[in-house]
């Protein structure tokens, strides 16, 4: 379904599901002993989407899909962007970082597995739904916060800054911050806004990473509708040309250093070539081969 100006969902509907289909990605890297993210799987499991459940169990091959996308690629794909944003969060650490805010939490455990120091604050901001679910199952897994974890339930178009500052966000802290699969789905101008708020809440020495997509054309493209069409055909509904904002947005790498934040990206090729990985352009992944994965310190 098209989306609203004051749409929201759980993690089995709408731009919801897209957090679940991520996680069951983080599955296979974890599998894989490419990430460490032991909580993906029972997350995923309990919200129960069928086909990402099946795909775990090894009922959906992703070859039948796409032959030059298999389960190590996939894995790898989601390694190379789960250590970028992993990496965001340790380097500020070392640097004495101790504020931390996950914009768009989904089903992200940073808050759980990564080794925090002592005195950390990690804020996580999603849809009401979204946040009360992963808090819940976490819970009933016996999993146990690394940080002082504060989880917040909001709308990243609405006023989210006073629901942060209300519970204890200090804005004369450096804060380390992530925006992971999240700018897509927003409205360009809500985009801005995500940015222009980030910058104000920023103390010098914030941190701050996020995708780079220049065009998202390649969402609606002729190549990505034949992958969706033969995803449906083993019952994945996702319709990402549906989920996100089209046409043109401001240049997040210009709008940062507009700002006066220090950016850095890295592009995909780039980024698997690091990782020690080979970016195939003509498989699925190569739709994103003018993706760039950014962060940027403020000075
Ligand atoms: N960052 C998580 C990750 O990488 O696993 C989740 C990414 S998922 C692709 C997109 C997330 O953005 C969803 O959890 C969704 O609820 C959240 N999101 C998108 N628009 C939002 C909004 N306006 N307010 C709150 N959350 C939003």
């Amino acid at each position: 379904m098209a989306r609203t100006d004051n749409d929201s969902w759980d993690l089995v509907s709408s731009v919801g599901s897209t957090a679940t289909m991520v996680a069951a990605q983080r599955v296979l890297s974890h599998r894989e002993g490419l990430i460490e993210d032991p909580y993906a799987e029972p997350l995923v499991r309990t919200v129960g989407l069928e086909f990402f459940v099946r795909a775990l169990d090894g009922e959906i091959n992703l070859e039948d899909v796409d032959p030059r996308f298999n389960t190590r690629r996939a894995a790898e794909g989601m390694a190379v962007r789960t250590r970028h944003f992993d990496r965001l969060f340790t380097d500020a650490a070392k640097a004495g970082v101790r504020q931390a805010v996950i914009l768009a939490a989904g089903l992200d455990a940073r808050a759980y597995r990564l080794a925090w120091p002592a005195g950390t604050t990690v804020f996580e901001l999603d849809q009401p739904e979204v946040i009360a679910f992963k808090s819940r199952t976490l819970a009933e897994l016996g999993a146990e916060p690394t940080a002082e974890r504060r989880a917040l339930a909001v709308d990243l178009r609405d006023d989210w800054p006073k629901v942060l500052l209300d519970n204890g966000f200090d804005p004369a802290q450096p804060t380390a911050w992530i925006a992971e699969g999240l700018l897509i789905y927003l409205p360009p101008e809500a985009q801005d806004l995500l940015f222009d708020r980030i910058d104000e809440l920023s103390a010098p020495g914030s941190r701050v990473a996020c995708e780079h997509i220049p065009d998202v054309s390649m969402f609606s493209d002729e190549r990505s509708r034949e992958i969706a069409e033969r995803l449906k055909t083993y019952g994945h509904e996702i319709e990402m040309s549906e989920l996100i904002y089209h046409g043109d947005r401001n240049d997040v790498v210009d709008y940062l250093t507009g700002h006066g934040w220090d950016v850095t990206t890295q592009k995909m090729p780039d980024a698997y070539a690091a990782n020690g990985f080979t970016f195939d352009e003509d498989s699925t992944i190569g739709l994103f081969s003018d993706m760039s994965y950014l962060s940027a310190i403020k000075h």
